[in-house]
């Protein structure tokens, strides 16, 4: 008599980033699943981590991508790093958390602006932000010297009426915003001592300074490609934004520590995904003892069989070979030579800290957020920075951009249909039990709410791996 031998169905994640190290993490501790299923990462690159690479510059720890915990209350990146003690570090570390107590704005020719001008015009960025997020309050603006409810929904009324549903975009409803301001304050007496600097222009500048924070905030080249709708969608967790002493490195490398050895595998580079789009769940479970139906082709010419994959690649990597004009200025500065790069920066930073009259006093090294120990500050006004060290996120072939966006002409649906397994459910009758999960999807594009970020990565890669965790449990395989 001859036993046959059941072959335990094969589960592949391609990327070893926060998605799939969090999936291989949630698969690999749930109770059985040893029994149940065999588990292997594929990672193209030659570390693991992905957008998240803490590196070391003369002598501190950097990170070259995610850097801030954004919210603490209820990040689960925040309680890993509680966990693992990684927010105390003995050594220095490029630690950029909370905010300057006494920040000074300074205009080109070294003008330093009085605060209330400030914070006039940043108090209108932050309403005009709040309105777009859904947050701000009709009651408690009209009790406000200007009623920032009413000149928001102004703001909001002309762009709605130039767009059109779908059409409207961030970057058009706060330059409203800014036109309405102006019209509410027209009687504004003009400013002196500012040499060619007028008060509008100033006003300008202050503004644009919050967009481009905000262009960082959501990786978009230029607010006018952002979804309007899609921002009062987007969650943020409450609490300070902090950086991680030991290294954001820590939590993944705290993520894969579970897996046994040998189940990631790096410079595993995956060019092709072969599925069937015709099998049923009753001939997947008999696959379980025949073949499998996902086929992966890598780069050196070989090929692996699985049962299930989990792509947690970047959109970048999703969307290579459409042409997109996106992102155009982070690509021009990652073509930047080196020298030019120094040339620039040195410039720059002596040009505001020699036209600074806080030049003298400490805080202005803190203009140079990140490693003072390769700037020299000799006793004269040039700084030289004498070495870069550089990320390619929109280049590198394994990512392709930096994080996702809602772009205009795109909404928050199109995230949640990214994170649809295939095949999809719909081919099938109400009967017919549901196709076997053969292609999974997760990474930080996928989450509707907290997309572009580590804890979104993460979300989605605990959403997949509850996916396929639920589907063995109910299929009972
Ligand atoms: C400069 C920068 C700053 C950031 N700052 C922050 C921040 O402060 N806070 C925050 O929360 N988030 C930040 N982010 C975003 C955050 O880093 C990402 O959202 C998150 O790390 C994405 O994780 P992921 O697993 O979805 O994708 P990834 O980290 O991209 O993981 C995907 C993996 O797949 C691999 N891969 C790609 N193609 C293939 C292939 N064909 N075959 C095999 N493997 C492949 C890649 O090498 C990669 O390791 C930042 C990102 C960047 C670039």
């Amino acid at each position: 008599m001859s036993a046959m031998v059941a072959k335990k169905p094969r589960i592949v994640i391609i990327g070893a980033g926060m998605a799939g190290l969090t999936a291989a993490n949630k698969l690999y501790t749930s109770p059985g699943s040893e029994e149940l299923f065999k588990l292997c990462v594929v990672e193209g690159g030659t570390r693991i981590g992905g957008r998240i690479n803490t590196s070391e510059f003369c002598g501190d720890r950097i990170e070259m991508g995610a850097t801030w915990i954004h919210g603490i209350g209820g990040s689960p990146v925040h309680k890993i790093a509680q966990e693992i003690h990684s927010l105390e570090s003995e050594q220095p570390w490029e630690c950029m958390d909370g905010f300057l107590d006494d920040p000074l704005t300074v205009a080109e020719g070294g003008y330093e602006l009085k605060p209330s001008l400030v914070d006039s015009i940043s108090n209108l960025f932050g309403k005009l932000m709040e309105f777009a997020q859904g947050k701000l309050n009709e009651e408690c603006s009209s009790n406000e010297e200007v009623n920032y409810y009413k000149l928001a929904a102004k703001a909001f009324k002309i762009c709605a009426s130039n767009g059109g549903p779908g059409k409207l975009s961030l970057g058009s409803f706060l330059r409203q915003g800014l036109n309405a301001y102006w019209d509410s304050v027209k009687d504004q007496e003009e400013i002196k001592g500012y040499g060619s600097w007028s008060l509008k222009l100033l006003e300008e500048a202050i503004f644009a300074m919050h967009e481009n924070t905000q262009r960082t905030y959501t990786s978009a080249g230029d607010l006018l490609t952002l979804d309007y709708d899609a921002e009062s969608e987007y969650q943020l967790f409450p609490g300070e934004e902090i950086t991680i002493a030991k290294g954001y490195l820590s939590i993944i490398e705290s993520l894969a520590s579970v897996l046994p050895a040998g189940s990631i595998q790096l410079g595993r580079k995956v060019t092709k995904i072969e599925w069937q789009p015709n099998i049923p769940q009753s001939l997947g479970m008999e696959n379980g003892h025949g073949t499998r139906p996902v086929k992966l082709h890598f780069c050196d010419g070989s090929t692996m069989s699985a049962d299930h994959v989990i792509v947690t690649v970047s959109l970048g990597v999703l969307k290579a070979g459409i042409h997109e004009d996106s992102g155009k200025e982070a690509l021009e500065l990652e073509f930047l030579k080196d020298e030019e790069i120094i040339n620039g920066v040195s410039a720059t930073i002596s040009s505001l800290l020699s036209n600074s009259r806080h030049q003298e006093n400490s805080k202005s090294k803190e203009f140079c957020n990140g490693n003072l120990n390769s700037v020299e500050i000799p006793e004269g006004k040039e700084i030289n920075f004498t070495k870069v060290l550089k990320s390619r996120w929109g280049t590198d072939p394994l990512f392709l951009g930096s994080y996702s966006y809602v772009a205009v002409g795109s909404s928050s649906d199109d995230l949640d249909n990214l994170a649809e397994p295939l095949p999809q459910n719909t081919s099938y009758g109400s009967n017919a039990s549901p196709p076997l999960l053969q292609i999974l999807f997760a990474g930080e594009a996928t989450h509707r709410t907290h997309y572009s970020t580590t804890h979104g990565a993460y979300f989605s890669g605990l959403r997949e791996a509850n996916r396929l965790l639920q589907y063995y449990h109910s299929t009972g395989v």
